[in-house]
């Protein structure tokens, strides 16, 4: 999606989020300000829709209303709405900025023409002209002074835009293992489904579960638990490549898109991580112990043509159940 709207539009917009924005109980910060000039250009219905909810009784967002609707309605969408946003504001800095620039020459290429006329008319005399020279300096000076302000403002953009960026990563992101969360996993696949959809080879999606994963926590405590989650983390992110997505898709779930990889290339790698994630070994922190045995099973499906994002997400998962129901820590493949 690219930045359309014009720069009168634009202006408009910002205008109006900035009022927006300055009425509600959440800081003025770049989620607020992206929520609100999302709302102000109406280009984001279902966002819109919400906040005339939410604000109908007159009632104001705070931080975790204004947040929600960012997860909600913007950070999931794709990253050119971020920086959609961050764009509009851009393209009207830079546009004042240049014409304040082009009068700074003229009006400092006006002050040199005064000033040589005020040396040769000195001589002569002419009244009122060294007033004249004394307001063009007075004018170059605030122009001066407004471009250090614009290049300022520049410059808080680029933090806005960066900063749009960074909130937007970690609403996709997982943040105990740093994989991509569900909502990066989906933008993931749906930006796969859309590339390779008509493709032969691939895209295929290995599905995997920690085997009576309760049994760590109830045995050792949720802490050793979360390590046993960051070392899955760990060897997926290893054994995945290029255009491969590992995502922790919940709890002790975890799902890899890989786009190129046909069924049979996907259940190898199915197999050959199974393999590795049993030779783990996990220490205890702070006492000589190190936990093995843990084990993991896999569901792994190669993409039909045709078939929605679900069903394709639910016949990994099926595969995925009978490898549990076979008796854990093995790979079962969707052949239909
Ligand atoms: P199965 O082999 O059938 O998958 O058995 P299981 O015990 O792994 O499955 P079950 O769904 O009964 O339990 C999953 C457990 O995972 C329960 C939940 O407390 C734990 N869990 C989910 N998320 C986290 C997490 O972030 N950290 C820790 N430590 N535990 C988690
Ligand atoms: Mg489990
Ligand atoms: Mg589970």
């Amino acid at each position: 999606m690219k930045y359309t709207d014009s720069l009168e539009k634009s202006a408009e917009y910002l205008r109006q989020a900035v009022q927006f924005m300055a009425r509600q109980a959440a800081a003025l910060h770049p989620v607020s300000y992206t929520v609100w000039y999302e709302y102000a250009s109406g280009q984001n219905a279902s966002l819109k829709k919400d906040i005339d909810v939410l604000t109908a009784d007159g009632a104001v967002l705070d931080e975790k209303a204004t947040h929600d609707l960012f997860r909600k309605h913007i950070a999931e969408i794709d990253e050119a709405t971020a920086e959609r946003v961050a764009d509009g504001f851009q393209k009207i800095m830079a546009n004042v900025s240049k014409s304040t620039s082009r009068a700074q020459n003229d009006a400092e290429e006006f002050g040199n023409v005064l000033q040589h006329w005020t040396v040769d008319a000195a001589a002569s005399r002419v009244n009122g002209l060294d007033n004249l020279l004394g307001h063009t300096r007075a004018m170059l000076g605030s122009i001066g002074a407004l471009q250090s302000q614009l290049d300022e403002s520049k410059r808080e953009i680029e933090q806005l835009r960066s900063e749009v960026k960074k909130v937007r990563e970690e609403a996709l992101s997982d943040s105990l293992t740093g994989l991509p969360n569900r909502k990066g996993f989906d933008l993931a696949l749906a930006a796969c489904l859309e590339h390779y959809g008509d493709s032969t080879e691939g895209p295929s999606l290995l599905i995997t579960d920690i085997d009576y994963f309760k049994r760590v926590n109830d045995t050792y405590g949720h802490l050793l638990g979360d390590k046993v989650i960051r070392a899955i983390a760990m060897i997926l992110s290893d054994n995945t490549k290029g255009k491969d997505v590992a995502s922790r898709f919940g709890g002790e779930e975890f799902v890899v898109l890989l786009p190129d990889t046909p069924l049979e290339g996907a259940k190898q790698l199915a197999e050959k991580i199974r393999e590795t994630v049993q030779k783990l070994t996990i220490k205890r922190t702070g006492k000589n112990e190190t936990i093995t045995n843990i084990t993991v099973s896999f569901g792994v499906a190669s993409y039909r043509k045709g078939e929605s994002y679900s069903e394709f997400v639910d016949r990994a998962d099926k595969a995925l159940y009978k490898s549990k129901n076979l008796g854990r820590n093995r790979v079962s493949v969707a052949y239909d």
